[in-house]
C-alpha cells in the first residue's frame, strides 16, 4: 500500500478575510471527489499548477469530518496488529497543530484526542465482547526532536540531558533508547498527561509558538491486547513536524540559524528520502536525520497518512508552493502492510516480533 497523502487547506482567520487566495481544492471531473490543489504559476499569474492528491479537503471542514475520512477507518487494523502513522507536513501557520491537536471544545478536537477517544472505546468493547478474557492495555510516549535531540515530554524539563536520548534499530524498528511510558485508561487520564507533557515543549528562552514550529513533536499510543498468554502490540503515532517554511529567508540570530539548519535539513533529508523511494533507488538516507530515522517512511510496516496542510492566502505562495511539490510525490511510495507477530508471555524476546521501545515502565502519576 501507498502512503495516503491528503490535503487539508485551512479557512481564512478573521484578521485574514482581506486577504488574496489563490490555492484551491477541484477535482479531475464533475461528479469526483477533490483529489486536486491548483496554485498560480508565482512567475505567470495566467499559468496555474496542480497537484494531485488521494484526497483534498476544503476550507469549510470540520476536524470530525477529516478524522472519520482519514483516521477512523483505520482503528480496526490497529487492533489487527498494523502499526498507524498520521503525520502533519506544512509550513507554520498553516494548521498543523489545528489538525493533529486542535481545540480544547468538542467540535474543535483534532486527529490525536479523537484518536485515542476510538482506541479507548473499542478496546472496552474489545474486553468486554470477550468477557474479560481479553484485556487492552493503552500506553503513551511523547517527545520532541529539537535540533536534531530527542527529548522526552513526559520528563519535567530540568531533566532532560542537553544531548538528548539515543536512537537505536531493533527488530527493523527506530526505537528511542530511555523513552518513558505511561499507561493510560481513559480519555480523562490522556488529556491530563497531554497537556502537562505540552507545557514541557515551552522552554525558557523561546515563546512557545516559535518552539513549536522548530520542533517535530511525536505522540506515541501503544495498545496491547493480551488473550491468555499471546500479546499481540501495535502503535498509532501521531506527528506535528516542524514547520516547512525556508527559515533563511526570515531568521538571523545565531541561535536561530543553527536551529534553522537542524529544521531545514530534517525536512530536506524527508524530501530526500520521498524523491528517492519515489524513484525506486536502493539507497533511501534516512539515517541522515533523526526525524527521517524514526518516520522511516516506507520501511515501517502497516499504515501511513500524511496530511499536507496548506494556508490559501497569497503571503504563503513560494512556501506552499515547495511543499506541494513535495507531498505530491510521497504518494507513490510504497509501505508494507503487516501485521505485528502475536507474541507469546513466555517466549525470549528473540523470537519475537515485538518492536517498539525500550521501556522503563512508570506509575501513574
Ligand atoms: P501550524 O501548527 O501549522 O503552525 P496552527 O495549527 O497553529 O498552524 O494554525 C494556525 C492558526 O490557524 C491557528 O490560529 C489555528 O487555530 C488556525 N486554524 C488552522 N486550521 C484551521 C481550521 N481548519 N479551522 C479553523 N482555524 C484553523
Ligand atoms: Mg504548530
Amino acid at each position: 500500500m501507498s502512503v495516503r497523502v491528503v490535503a487539508r487547506i485551512r479557512p481564512l482567520l478573521e484578521k485574514e478575510l482581506d486577504r488574496d487566495v489563490i490555492v484551491r481544492a477541484d477535482r479531475v471531473d464533475d461528479g469526483k471527489p477533490l483529489t486536486i490543489v491548483k496554485i498560480p504559476s508565482p512567475k505567470n499569474e495566467s499559468e496555474e499548477f496542480s497537484f494531485a492528491f488521494n484526497s483534498v479537503y476544503e476550507q469549510a471542514t470540520s476536524q470530525e469530518e477529516l478524522f472519520s475520512a482519514e483516521v477512523a477507518p483505520h482503528i480496526k487494523a490497529l487492533f489487527q496488529g498494523l502499526d498507524v502513522t498520521i503525520f502533519a507536513y506544512g509550513v507554520t501557520g498553516t494548521g498543523k497543530t489545528h489538525t493533529m491537536r486542535g481545540g480544547l471544545k468538542l467540535a474543535e478536537r483534532g486527529v490525536i484526542p479523537r484518536l485515542l477517544s476510538n482506541v479507548f472505546r473499542r478496546g472496552k468493547k474489545i474486553a468486554k465482547d470477550s468477557d474479560g478474557e481479553t484485556t487492552v492495555q493503552v500506553a503513551l510516549s511523547y517527545y520532541e526532536i529539537y535540533n536534531d535531540k530527542v527529548f522526552d515530554l513526559l520528563e519535567s524539563p530540568d531533566k532532560r540531558t542537553p544531548s538528548g536520548l539515543p536512537l537505536r534499530e531493533k527488530d527493523g524498528k527506530t526505537i528511542v533508547v530511555g523513552l518513558s511510558e505511561r499507561a493510560c485508561e481513559d480519555l480523562k487520564d490522556f488529556e491530563k498527561l497531554y497537556i502537562e507533557s505540552n507545557n514541557n515543549r515551552i522552554t525558557a528562552a523561546t515563546k512557545l509558538n516559535a518552539h513549536s514550529s522548530r520542533s517535530h513533536a511525536i505522540l506515541r499510543v501503544k495498545v496491547t491486547q493480551v488473550t491468555g498468554d499471546m500479546v499481540r502490540e501495535s502503535t498509532a503515532s501521531a506527528i506535528d513536524l516542524a514547520g516547512s517554511e525556508d527559515n533563511r529567508r526570515t531568521e538571523n540570530g545565531k541561535e536561530r540559524l543553527i536551529e534553522s539548519a537542524a529544521i531545514n535539513k530534517s525536512l530536506f533529508v524527508l524530501s530526500q528520502c520521498i524523491d528517492a523511494i519515489s524513484r525506486g533507488d536502493k539507497r533511501i538516507p534516512y539515517r541522515e536525520s533523526k526525524m527521517t530515522r524514526i518516520l522511516s517512511l516506507g520501511q515501517n510496516n502497516g499504515i501511513t497518512i500524511m496530511i499536507l496542510n496548506l494556508a490559501p492566502m497569497r503571503s504563503y505562495h513560494l512556501d506552499t508552493l515547495s511543499s506541494l511539490n513535495v507531498s505530491s510525490r510521497a504518494k507513490r511510495i510504497e509501505v508494507r502492510e503487516i501485521e505485528n507477530e502475536v507474541v507469546f508471555k513466555q517466549a525470549p524476546r528473540a523470537t519475537t516480533g515485538l518492536g517498539g521501545l525500550n521501556i522503563q515502565r512508570q506509575p501513574l502519576r
